[in-house]
């Protein structure tokens, strides 16, 4: 027989707050929920690598559930189920509900579908010591150690000097040929290995392996070089001068797996943030709800959120715009009553590297999703602090549904820090905090998350819709 509770105990487990591990309070449905939830999340890892990709993905998947794309000027209905794509690049994916918007706001969710990789040059081809290369330019913050000795696909578009549009995606099936970044061998790596992390490898020794095999004809003077333009000749009817107008990149050629005996995690390329994204998507398709609700999948956070693209750019003011417009509500009222989730990862603690986090306050893998009331470096500098009223609000929404969830900082004070989109949307006047799954080894070429993590995010998101 259990000892009975002293009544001390009994008022510290009334009083005090504990972190809980989702998998170990979640029933026994709710646990299967969260292993099927996963596999349709990998389908999506594996499909949409690229922000291009996941736009598709997206675009797709709404057609399917009978959403329709919208344009500047359409009329739009209480029910209307649109789709916007900026420049297939990002998408917002909206629903048009009956609350009045002026008095209620757009439940809005943004996350970012461009993850870290490695941009080819604009003239990046060459040959050299039997090999041929591309040039590249890193994308993002990446450890660039990590992204040399693994194979690589390539992701992207040539558009060719006649204006056609060529699509490459190369190195994702099994009978594909792969791509790669070759790293010293230990045996000279002597200097290259006391030397400082950051400059293991450096920018311009990120040469992509493309090529081998010399073109059979002794009065070439680049015959390897010509047997990859001959390929690309064939296969994409492009020329090397076709690169000047081309957007590829190089990213991990792996798929996504289960990890560990019980399956209860995924690695996976590209977590920062398609592990928001998807879930933020899924919720819009399954949410029940009267609100006006806006799923942003935005490019280039991870260079600062610019250009047209970027959660910076005015396009989605704009589209925010027309939507009060078409339902004759002033946009300036609809905004200071919106509410968003800036959607986007955080460090997950990670006990190999235990000395950069401050336990109390990190996100603890498979303690659920994760709120980080603000975000930024140093003294908070950059970042969206969300008042507590909002806080309490969101919270308040977890609560009346059952949502695990947690709250965070990245990484101990002064240790370094981060920011995303939240500045940008609260900066319209609408009230954002920041919710994302966490990860381990974030950035990296494969990243880690819980299966329980990406099942609360989902369920977050569909409490915070309704
Ligand atoms: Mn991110
Ligand atoms: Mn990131």
């Amino acid at each position: 027989m259990a000892d009975k509770k002293s009544k001390g105990q009994e008022r510290y487990d009334e009083l005090a707050y504990e972190k809980k591990n989702y998998f170990e309070i979640a029933s026994k449905s709710e646990r299967k929920e969260m292993f099927s939830y996963a596999e349709g999340y990998k389908v999506f890892l594996d499909e949409a690598k690229t922000e291009r990709e996941a736009c598709e993905f997206a675009v797709k998947a709404a057609k399917e559930k009978g959403f329709s794309e919208f344009h500047f000027g359409d009329e739009l209905h209480v029910g209307d189920k649109k789709y916007f794509v900026n420049r297939g690049k990002s998408v917002v994916v909206f629903r048009v509900g009956s609350k009045d918007m002026e008095k209620y706001g757009m439940r809005i969710i943004a996350s970012h579908v461009d993850a870290p990789r490695i941009d080819i040059k604009q003239n990046p081809l060459y040959e050299e010591a039997g090999l041929c290369f591309f040039k590249t330019h890193y994308y993002g913050g990446i450890k660039k150690y990590q992204w040399t000795a693994i194979p690589l696909a390539l992701h992207g578009v040539v558009v060719r000097k006649d204006g056609e549009k060529v699509k490459i995606r190369i190195g994702e099936k099994a009978k594909d040929p792969v791509f790669y970044i070759d790293d010293l061998l230990p045996h000279l790596g002597g200097e290259q290995m006391s030397a400082a992390a950051n400059k293991l490898i450096e920018g311009e020794q990120l040469n992509l392996v493309v090529g081998g095999l010399p073109y059979p004809d002794d009065k070439v003077s680049k015959k390897i070089k010509l047997t990859v333009l001959n390929y690309l000749y064939e296969e994409y009817g492009m020329r090397e001068e076709d690169f000047l107008s081309a957007e590829l990149s190089a990213v991990p050629a792996y798929s996504a797996r289960d990890v560990g005996f019980d399956r209860s995690l995924i690695g996976a390329y590209g977590h920062d943030d398609r592990v928001c994204a998807y879930p933020a998507l899924t919720a819009l398709f399954d949410c029940e709800t009267e609100h006006t609700v806006l799923v942003m999948l935005v490019d280039k956070e991870e260079i600062g959120s610019e250009g047209n693209t970027g959660m910076q750019s005015k396009i989605y003011e704009d589209l925010m715009e027309e939507i009060c417009q078409a339902q004759c509500a002033s946009f300036r009222k609809v905004r200071y009553a919106s509410k968003c989730l800036s959607s986007d990862v955080t460090a997950a603690y990670d006990p190999n590297f235990a000395s950069v986090y401050e336990r109390m306050n990190s996100a603890m893998v498979s303690c659920g999703t994760c709120m980080s009331k603000f975000t930024g470096a140093r003294g908070k500098s950059g970042s969206n602090d969300a008042n507590a009223e909002f806080v309490g609000e969101v919270r308040r929404m977890f609560d009346a549904e059952g949502v695990v969830w947690q709250t965070a900082e990245l990484g101990k004070v002064d240790a370094g820090g981060g920011g995303t989109v939240a500045k940008f949307l609260a900066k319209l006047n609408i009230d954002t905090v920041d919710l994302g799954v966490p990860v381990i080894s974030m950035h990296a070429p494969w990243e880690l998350i819980s299966k329980a993590d990406l099942y609360s995010n989902y369920r977050a998101f569909l409490a915070f819709l309704k």
